[in-house]
């Protein structure tokens, strides 16, 4: 990876390349998944603002005694310190940020917060820079940690925003305006949506790939306004029950068609909606 000279701007970290020293280097990052492997060791992937998405392994994380394992449970936002690996980076400190206990404390918000985790970890690659998935994936785990009932409330709203935004920084921004068959202006109230061609189609338009959904006027007009908010604004809306179910429907024929098309993992997908069945 080609870096230019001096050094980088702050809170940005940095891999030391081949034969550099050190050989060992920081970053702040979000764990979104771990795996116990050989006798005590965990491997543990983890989201960067920087760096992307990074496999990195804890050893000894599961004795008792490990001063690391802890700090490391998924979702917690920490702070690393990582020795360059053979195949694997090294974790030799790691020191817990933010746990988001009371979102950890509450299983639909838990359940939430994972199905989100791991359809980030589903959809880039690794070692790929995604700074705004970071702070996407950030801003959604304090809301969902954020207690009360209006918090609460916006739950659902919260995972269609994120998902919508995801399918934004995969390339695969759903189109809101126009016709994906013929291009003209989609008249409100005669149009349809087709996840494989990836948005709008207006009623007169034969689509031959994939299904075609019906999308109200309304559910269009959240996804619009999702399209060109950010996380603070759009996430404050309410989206009631059968709107909610109706977007969720669109985004996630959308993100089915994404996740084969770039993974082809069927067995992921299946995971992926249970977790999201779970979520609600
Ligand atoms: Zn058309």
């Amino acid at each position: 990876m080609e870096q230019a000279a001096g050094s980088p701007p702050q809170g940005e970290a940095r891999r030391p390349g081949p034969g550099q020293r050190p050989r060992s280097y920081k970053t702040e990052a979000v764990v979104l998944r771990a795996f116990p492997v050989l006798e005590a060791d965990r491997l543990v992937t983890v989201l960067t603002p920087s760096l992307g998405k990074l496999k990195v392994t804890v050893r000894g994380a599961r004795r008792i005694t490990s001063r690391l394992g802890g700090h490391l449970d998924v979702l917690n936002r920490v702070s690393l310190t990582l020795a360059l690996g053979h195949r694997f980076d090294v974790v030799t400190g790691a020191e817990s940020a933010e746990s988001f206990a009371s979102l950890k404390g509450d299983l639909d918000r838990l359940a939430s917060a994972l199905y989100l985790s791991e359809l980030v970890d589903g959809l880039l690659p690794e070692a790929a820079p995604h700074p705004a998935v970071y702070d996407l994936l950030l801003a959604a785990l304090r809301a969902l940690d954020g207690a009360g009932a209006p918090e609460a409330a916006r739950l659902e709203t919260v995972l269609r925003y994120v998902e919508l935004r995801l399918l934004d920084d995969a390339g695969y921004m759903p189109e809101l305006q126009r016709c994906l068959v013929c291009g003209t202006e989609i008249e409100e109230g005669h149009h349809r949506y087709a996840p494989a061609l990836g948005g709008t189609v207006d009623e007169r338009c034969v689509v031959t790939a994939g299904r075609v959904l019906p999308l109200s006027v309304d559910a269009l007009k959240v996804l619009r306004h999702f399209a060109r908010t950010g996380f603070a604004e759009a996430t404050r809306l309410r989206l009631g029950e059968a709107l909610d179910a109706e977007i969720e429907g669109v985004l996630g024929f959308s993100l089915q068609h994404v996740l084969e098309r770039e993974m082809g993992t069927a067995g992921f997908i299946e995971h992926l909606r249970t977790l999201r069945r779970g979520s609600r």
